[in-house]
This record gives structure tokens, C-alpha cells and sequence, in this order.
């Protein structure tokens, strides 16, 4: 059963980090580490040991590959396995696991609800079954291009029923981390209809259209797109380089758009932080605070009842499993079979759409 060595390094400098493979009957498991080591809880990753057919098992925070697993054995012990699969909604009930219906719903937008300039077929009945059913639900969106006004407009012009409140955005998770941390000065690049929702923050520089007389203390990074230019970025690392901050309001990689994957904020962050040496504070998905926050709304403090549902691998799927969701991938938007192949990532489910909901 061939274990990367990397892994039993890790495991052998911190005792808690120790792994145990429980093989089958006659079969002995990683060789020198016994039948029976527990891994601590917190250094599992919730995605990496579900029930999910595979055979080989993986401790992602270990680099640890333990091959040759048949349906049901696992890694870890069968208390703490039990417990965990309980905390991230699994049932175990005839020597199986099966993933519980969840109680609640996050439901992304782009590309999940709509896409282009329509809805996705079905999507918006969808949504209105939820709301008949009562199956508490919210709408996340890591889209800040747009003012949540805007997007509410959007949606029901394709037909959805929705209110302002059930919507959360980026941006306005991101104000929220600014007036956490207490900075006033904020310099925002973001395209001007999303300046609305930051308008209790002190807006200098950037996109905001007034000039920044003193350093602002954070920079503010979102969709700004085919807007981006030379002169913006090197703005920003101005900023970034006498002090800010930097806060992305998302890091996603790519989008759909009209029929080509084109780049979102993400490889804009990445750059900066490239650039300054520094890291990015993420205000929207995959961040926990930002799922926490959407839970908290429905009145929900079990992550593990509420299913994520987007086409984003990372932040709608990894990300929520991380915050101990269920994390559930569409085959819509910028859904494509080689991406998550490639990407290791392990959808609780995998919906051909939204319209499969309710
Ligand atoms: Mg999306």
C-alpha cells in the first residue's frame, strides 16, 4: 500500500498528525504506523474522505495517498470518521453512508442561476418550488460588477422572485471586512454600478473618481474585467507597497462568458499579491466568515444541513465543503468535465442544472 514519504515525514514531526489505515482483514496497512493512529479532526479535510466509491483515500494537509481502499474502508478511525461524516451530513445507516437531503440551500448566480442573458431553463421554477416547499434558502454571489440592486433587477427580469435580502454579495461582504478591520480610507477597483453598495466607506483612488490624497489603508479588488488597465494595477501595488491592504472580493479564476471562459478577479489578485508579497484578505466565496454569514441569515449553526450550489469548483465547491457544507457542482456555466477531473475536487453532487432542486 504505497504512501507518499512526504506524508510520513509529516506525520513523524507532529505526533497528532499521525495516520492510520484501517485495510482489510489479512491485509497489513501503512507499513511501521500499525492498524490503529488517529488523525486529529482538524487536519482533515472535509471533502477528502466521503463515501464516495473511489479507492484511493487522500489526506490533502499531509500529502498522503493511501492506495487500495475498497468501497466503505476509510482513513482515520471509525469514532472520529462517524462523527465527522455526521458534522458534514451523512447518514450511516446500513454499513453505507448517504449524503442527508439538506434543510437549506446557497444558490450561486452566475452561471448556476442565469447565465448570458437568460436563465438557465427551469432554474427560475425552480427557485419558486424552494420558496413553496419553504426550504430556506440565499442567493450567493461572488459577482461584483453589479450593485445588489441591480442584480435583484436582473433576476426578475429573467423571472425570478427574489427580494434584496435574500441576495448576498462580495461587495457587500467586503465593506463588511473593511469596517471590521476599522479602515476608512478604502481605494475600490471596481466597475462604477458596484460603487453603490460601499458607499459608508471613505472612497479614494482607484475607480471611485476621486483622488486619494492620502495612502488609503486597503485596496479593493473585484471585477473590474476588460477595464483593468496598466495604469489602475500599478495604482493599486502603489497603494499596496506604502502600507494597504489588500482585500479581493473574490479570487475566482474564470467565468463563462458569451461561450469563452474569460478571466475573473482572480488572476488580478493573484498578480498583486505576486507583485507586493503580499497575501489577499478574501471578502466573498470561498471565504468561511462569508458562508457563516449566509447561514446565520436562515437562522442555521450546522453547516453541514445547508448544501452549496454552483458551477464554481473552488469557491462554490471545495470552499463550501470547507466551511463544512455540502458542496453540490452544476453542469451549467463554466462547468467543464476536464476542469474537475483535474481539479481533485469531490462534489457531494453533481446536478446536470439547478432545475433538479425542489
Ligand atoms: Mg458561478
Amino acid at each position: 500500500m504505497p504512501v507518499e514519504a512526504q506524508g510520513i515525514e509529516a506525520a513523524a514531526v507532529d505526533p497528532r498528525r499521525q495516520v492510520v489505515a484501517h485495510s482489510q482483514p489479512g491485509r497489513s496497512a501503512l507499513p511501521g504506523h500499525g492498524e490503529h493512529v488517529g488523525i486529529d479532526p482538524t487536519f482533515r479535510n472535509p471533502a477528502a474522505d466521503r463515501d464516495s466509491g473511489r479507492t484511493d483515500r487522500e489526506v490533502p494537509q499531509l500529502r498522503i495517498v493511501a492506495e487500495g481502499f475498497s468501497d466503505g474502508e476509510r482513513v482515520g478511525s471509525e469514532e472520529n470518521s462517524q462523527d465527522v461524516r455526521k458534522q458534514q451530513g451523512y447518514r450511516y445507516h446500513g454499513k453505507k453512508y448517504t449524503l442527508m437531503e439538506p434543510r437549506a440551500y446557497l444558490l450561486d448566480l452566475d452561471g448556476t442561476l442565469y447565465s448570458g442573458d437568460g436563465a438557465i431553463p427551469g432554474a427560475p421554477e425552480a427557485l419558486a418550488r424552494l420558496r413553496k416547499q419553504e426550504i430556506p434558502h440565499r442567493l450567493v454571489t461572488n459577482t461584483t460588477s453589479r450593485s445588489r440592486a441591480m442584480l435583484v433587477q436582473r433576476l426578475r427580469d429573467y423571472g425570478f422572485d427574489v427580494s434584496p435580502e435574500e441576495v448576498f454579495t462580495a461587495t457587500l461582504a467586503g465593506t463588511d471586512v473593511v469596517k471590521d478591520a476599522g479602515y476608512r480610507r478604502v481605494a475600490p477597483f471596481v466597475p462604477e454600478p458596484a460603487l453603490s453598495d460601499m458607499q459608508d466607506l471613505e472612497l479614494c483612488g482607484g475607480t471611485s473618481g476621486r483622488v486619494a490624497s492620502r495612502t488609503p489603508e486597503a485596496v479593493l479588488v473585484g471585477d473590474l474585467g476588460e477595464h483593468w488597465t496598466y495604469a489602475l494595477l500599478q495604482e493599486a501595488f502603489d497603494y499596496l507597497m506604502s502600507g494597504a491592504v489588500l482585500i479581493a472580493l473574490s479570487r475566482d479564476r474564470y467565468w463563462l462568458n458569451g461561450g469563452r471562459l474569460a478571466l475573473d478577479a482572480g488572476p488580478f489578485v493573484a498578480g498583486l499579491e505576486f507583485a507586493a508579497g503580499k497575501s489577499a484578505v478574501v471578502a466573498g466565496k470561498p471565504s468561511p466568515a462569508f458562508y457563516a454569514a449566509a447561514l446565520r441569515s436562515l437562522g442555521l449553526d450546522a453547516p453541514a444541513s445547508a448544501a452549496m450550489v454552483g458551477d464554481d469548483l473552488w469557491s462554490d465547491v471545495e470552499g463550501a465543503q470547507r466551511a463544512g457544507l455540502q458542496g453540490w457542482l452544476v453542469r451549467t456555466g463554466k462547468y467543464r468535465e476536464s476542469a474537475l477531473r483535474e481539479s481533485g475536487i469531490k462534489p457531494d453532487r453533481i446536478l446536470d442544472s439547478v432545475a433538479a432542486l425542489g
